[in-house]
């Protein structure tokens, strides 16, 4: 065969595919390296899959998921209009990429932020231009020109861990009131400030959140975004001319059981919460610069050793973590919260390795 890309379309030439963090096929590393949840899903989600998994999975499941639309919107005392689920929030987010921007003015993000945005945007050829977090990473929306056509925000971002107020995205979009905010807030839960109370003041803003991290269901994929009805009726009209049934009815059954076991959702969260802070404190202690995280991960760096190098430390001990060589971020590693025991292994492996790694050459620049 001559050319094996004989029978693409230019789209799918032109795609650069965003590439997940690696799901090992075989043995058990501790895998600290796509900000899963260490702990299981509550005991209900297995029952209410359990109990689902029958008869009727001969018949199409619920277009529309209504009883998670009712079990998300509950958490929020929202109604189940201003609700729309997804085969987790990497699909929700895609839809709104379509719903929402177009190719008229350009839609705008941060230059360090989740990584698929831009591939969102190439994938339906929308202009979008990068805006640079300050020199300590922070978010800054006063930085974001007006008009624009539309903005999109991870709040924590992803992958700093840096929180952003509500009242500065409320501050934002007092401003910005022709084009759409998008806030992911898949890491919120861990410590940041939902901006969901606010979705029934501003028609403009879709807050965006997913099961996969903070209750422990990365592998049922399910996300939903919260907005004014309106909002919701444009995303479910992409929706409907993509797939009728995005959630089957297994995920339909676990995430509702979900949602609704709001205690075991604090009490695997509390955990988590605290053992960031003391895997936190101690790498401080091993030399590394930590930036503060509202998320389930730290981003951090050492100054003595490359970050790509510690990497490969780590992995030859069968410890993964995650590395994105870019420019402002290769110096740093980011470290999913494991369990207590999956952390004291990250820093006893950590422990010796001035000793094992050559020192870095010092570039003398922060961040570069
Ligand atoms: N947003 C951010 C910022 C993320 O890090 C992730 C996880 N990779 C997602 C969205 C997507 O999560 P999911 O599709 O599992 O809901």
């Amino acid at each position: 065969m001559d050319d094996p890309q004989r029978y693409w379309s230019p789209t799918a030439r032109r795609l650069v595919p965003y590439v997940p963090g690696e799901q090992p096929k075989t043995g058990r590393p501790v895998k600290l390296n796509t900000n899963e949840n260490p702990y299981p899903p509550s005991p209900r989600v297995i029952e209410a899959i359990r109990n689902a998994a029958d008869d009727p999975l001969r018949l199409y499941p619920d277009p529309e998921s209504t009883r998670l639309r009712e079990a998300a919107g509950d958490l929020y005392g929202l109604p189940p209009d201003m609700v729309f689920p997804g085969n987790g929030s990497d699909e929700v987010l895609a839809h709104a990429f379509m719903a929402f921007f177009s190719r008229e003015r350009p839609v705008f993000f941060p230059d360090v932020t989740y990584s698929f945005y831009p591939v969102y945007a190439a994938l339906y050829d929308l202009p979008f231009r990068t805006v640079p977090l300050g020199e300590d990473f922070r978010l800054r929306l006063e930085d974001y020109p007006l008009p624009n056509g539309g903005v999109v925000i991870a709040n924590p971002n992803a992958p700093t861990g840096i929180a952003l107020p509500a009242k500065e995205i409320e501050a934002f979009l007092k401003k910005n009131t022709d084009s759409l905010l998008l806030v992911d807030e898949a890491y919120v839960d861990f410590g940041a400030e939902s901006v969901v109370p606010l979705v029934s003041r501003y028609p403009n803003l879709l807050v965006v959140q997913t099961l996969s991290k903070s209750r422990a269901l990365a592998g049922l994929r399910v996300g939903f975004a919260i907005g004014n009805a309106s909002l919701v009726a444009a995303l479910d009209r992409v929706k409907n001319s993509f797939n009728s049934y995005p959630l089957d009815r297994l995920a339909i059954a676990g995430a509702v059981a979900a949602l609704e076991d709001r205690d075991y959702f604090r009490a695997i969260r509390d955990r988590i919460v605290e053992s960031r802070g003391t895997l936190s404190r101690e790498l401080t202690k091993l030399g590394f610069e930590v930036l503060p995280s509202a998320a389930n991960f730290l981003f951090a760096r050492h100054p003595g050793h490359a970050a790509r190098e510690i990497a490969s430390l780590l992995r030859s001990r069968q410890i993964l973590v995650r590395h994105f060589d870019a420019p402002r971020t290769r110096d740093f590693l980011r470290i999913t919260i494991g369990t207590d025991e999956e952390c004291t292994a990250l820093l006893t492996a950590l422990a010796g390795i001035s000793d094992l790694l050559p020192p870095r050459i010092l570039t003398g620049r922060k961040g570069s």
